[in-house]
């Protein structure tokens, strides 16, 4: 009887609510949901979409705000490591004297073109460089900059092989010379032209004067025509100074040596043993000949011999 009873109660309440729970079917992924609720399919697809937008963070280039300070001039001179000083006062500069320079060495005063070749080669691995009569007078006087090594070449009479053999060979080197003229001579065989007298001005060789007539000078009347009337001339044709005049024969007295003085010259060339110039020595200073008969050894001595 009691069964019958709660069936009917059953019958009628599903008959009255005509529904039946929910059941939830299950999750069928992390993205998708489904859900059954009486006839009725929900799908929810979760679609997870990222867009990631990368800004590229530019950075403008702006003009350069850096401010450019001057260097102020500072009155520091730098010194060239390839000058010292010399003077004011006595310096040390060997200074040799030739005459001729030829292929043929057929006397004392004619170095051979290969002995030559060999005693500037000699000079240029030990470090000399030329420098000028007038370099040496300005160190003395009132002091100067000059190589630490400087060296003096001089060529007497102006004899057209030392164009010929000696210049050639001096300009490879990178070396000058000093060249002490007769007035008279120029343009005579075989002194130099004038024409190769402006080349080698052009070149940086200092004139000398050696009088007009190479005459020899001590006792002689007529001193002013030999010493300053010739410079005068010689300076109006060539356009250099010839403040340096070399006594013919390296002879001199107190009157010649005065003559030079009162010409104007700033120096007199003699001969001698020296190679360290004064004040007092400036108007017969000393000059080193180097002679046709000279060993390597003999030239070295006399370069590099100090006294
Ligand atoms: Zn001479």
């Amino acid at each position: 009887m009691k069964k019958q009873w709660w069936g009917v109660l059953l019958t009628m309440v599903i008959l009255i609510t005509g529904c039946t729970p929910a059941i939830p079917i299950g999750l069928e992924n992390p993205g998708n949901l489904l859900l059954v609720e009486q006839n009725l399919t929900v799908e929810i697809t979760f679609t997870n979409t990222i867009t990631s937008t990368v800004t590229p963070s530019i950075t403008p280039f702006l003009p350069s705000t850096a401010t450019v300070t001057p260097i102020p001039p500072t009155a520091t001179i730098t010194p060239d490591p390839k000058l010292s000083q010399f003077g004011p006062g006595d310096v040390l500069i060997p200074i040799l004297m030739y005459h001729h320079v030829s292929p043929n060495a057929n006397s004392e005063y004619a170095v051979s073109i290969d002995q030559f070749r060999r005693q500037m080669q000699w000079l240029q691995d030990e470090g000399y460089q030329t420098v000028s009569i007038a370099d040496m007078v300005t160190a003395i006087q009132v002091g100067k900059l000059l190589p630490h090594k400087p060296i003096i070449l001089t060529f007497d009479d102006g004899f057209m092989d030392v164009y010929e053999n000696a210049y050639p060979l001096l300009t490879e080197l990178g070396y000058t010379a000093t060249m002490y003229l007769i007035e008279d001579v120029i343009n005579e065989h075989p002194y130099v032209t004038d024409d190769v007298m402006e080349e080698l001005i052009n070149a940086g060789w200092e004139l000398g004067h050696h009088s007009k007539s190479h005459a020899y000078l001590p006792g002689l009347r007529n001193l002013d025509e030999e010493v300053c009337d010739s410079r005068m001339r010689l300076i109006e044709r060539f356009n250099q100074p010839f403040d340096s005049f070399a006594y013919p024969f390296a002879a001199k007295d107190d009157k010649s040596i005065q003559v030079v003085k009162d010409c104007g010259y700033t120096s007199g060339a003699g001969n001698g043993s020296f190679t360290i110039h004064t004040e007092e020595r400036l108007f017969f200073f000393s000059r080193r000949e180097i002679k046709s008969y000279f060993d390597m050894q003999r030239f070295i001595t006399t370069v590099t011999d100090v006294r």
